[in-house]
């Protein structure tokens, strides 16, 4: 089937009971059994939910994948994949990873044992480096947050298949519409489905795929036994957003692209960050692996922006009135954020400086509004600077 027609049916028929054409809430936490063992498939709501499972059977078809398993944050996916390491086990992991999932690392895993090297993975001798014996996972997220920094996936997988080690890689940033790592040779993929795959900022969500049936097991026993399930709610709200994840990501590209050529035009903005812009040092690597389904590339919602400093930042920032000044990223409405005193504040200044996160930076998570509206805004928003 087409990739919009799997969004919108994979994993979903009509009820058989009811003939309910969108599979239900099943707010229940356990099932009947008609004799000691004897039952439907469903024992215990942690265990096996019909809600959960068809979201797991949708999104593992949209990823391209065999097996999905869903979580109750992007976090407690990170977390659960974690738990496929032991002690002892060595991780390498992209420098300019997601916050949350640097901190998991340094300061709850590493307390069990576990060690890890973060490195710029967008070149593999950053990789050789740091590679030992022991190390059992590299993994990844491309694009970077916020400079959009791009790892080749097919050339890291390469490099871990030779080494006996997985590719995990956070594909939270593209959403399977435009990435779709399973097929480019990782071995497990996950998302924080609060952002693009969710889509409308109400729920909070997470989701593991993988095509390797040893993995498949493994992850289905520690999502029973560490139980960081979502609600049968949030799996519905999920479900009921995946539908239209094709047309939303089909717009926030068209927009993403006009305003990323819009500010790269004004001579007010230092620096654009884009992948779909030509002078993106990583363009061509972009149009080679983020496609779309049908083929063609594109490059996400999420375009950063160099102002000369701080307070012309600050300035910029108070005169914008569509965008909303929040964290995160990737539902239906823009969202603009200033990273060095938002979402990276808690990067030291000299590392935020050896990375090239400037004061002046500013990051926007476009949505699917009118773009002649957004780049009105932003346009008011340089006359204040
Ligand atoms: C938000 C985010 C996460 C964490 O997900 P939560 O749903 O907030 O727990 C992980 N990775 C990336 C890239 C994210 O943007």
């Amino acid at each position: 089937m087409g990739y919009q027609t799997d969004a919108v049916h994979a994993g979903q028929q009509p009820d058989e009971s009811t003939g309910a054409v969108i599979t239900p809430i099943f707010q229940t936490a356990t099932y009947a059994q008609e004799a000691p063992a004897v039952h439907k498939g469903y024992e215990y709501g942690r265990t096996g939910n019909p809600t959960r499972l068809a979201l797991e059977k949708n999104l593992a078809v949209l990823e391209r994948g065999k097996f999905a398993y869903a979580f109750s944050s992007g976090m407690a996916a990170t977390s659960t994949v974690s738990q496929l390491l032991k002690a002892g086990d060595h991780v390498v992991c992209t420098a300019n990873v997601y916050g949350g999932t640097a901190r998991y690392f340094r300061q709850v895993m590493a307390h069990f044992g576990l060690q890890f090297d973060l490195v710029d993975t967008s070149q593999i001798s950053h990789l050789e480096r740091v590679w030992r014996q022991e190390t059992k996972m590299l993994f990844v997220e491309t694009p970077t947050n916020p400079l959009l920094i791009i790892s080749d996936l097919r050339a890291l997988a390469s490099f871990c298949h030779d080494r006996q080690a997985l590719l995990v890689v956070d594909n939270t940033f593209m959403s399977p519409y435009f990435q779709r790592p399973l097929e480019l040779g990782a071995d497990i993929v996950l998302h924080s489905t609060t952002k693009f795959i969710n889509g409308h900022s109400d729920v909070v969500g997470g989701i593991v795929i993988t095509n390797r049936p040893e993995i498949a097991e493994r992850l289905a026993f520690l999502q029973n036994a560490v139980g960081a399930v979502p609600s049968p709610f949030d799996c519905w709200l999920i479900l009921r957003a995946t539908k239209t994840l094709p047309l939303r990501m089909r717009q926030i590209n068209a927009n993403a692209t006009a305003i990323a050529e819009f500010l790269s035009r004004d001579r007010r903005v230092q620096k654009v960050y884009y992948p779909g812009l030509k002078d993106h040092p990583q363009h061509e690597l972009a149009a080679r692996q983020q496609l779309d389904p049908y083929g063609q590339p594109g490059f996400g919602g999420m375009i950063s922006f160099d102002l000369p400093d701080f307070e012309t930042a600050k300035r910029f920032l108070t005169g914008i009135k569509l965008f909303t000044l929040a964290e995160s990223l990737g539902g239906v409405e823009s969202l603009i954020c200033h990273p060095t005193s938002m979402t990276h504040a808690s990067v030291p200044p000299e590392e935020r400086r050896r990375i090239g996160l400037s004061d002046g930076l500013v990051r926007l998570a476009v949505g699917i509004e009118d773009v002649e509206d957004l780049i009105a805004d932003l346009q008011q928003g340089l006359a204040q600077i």
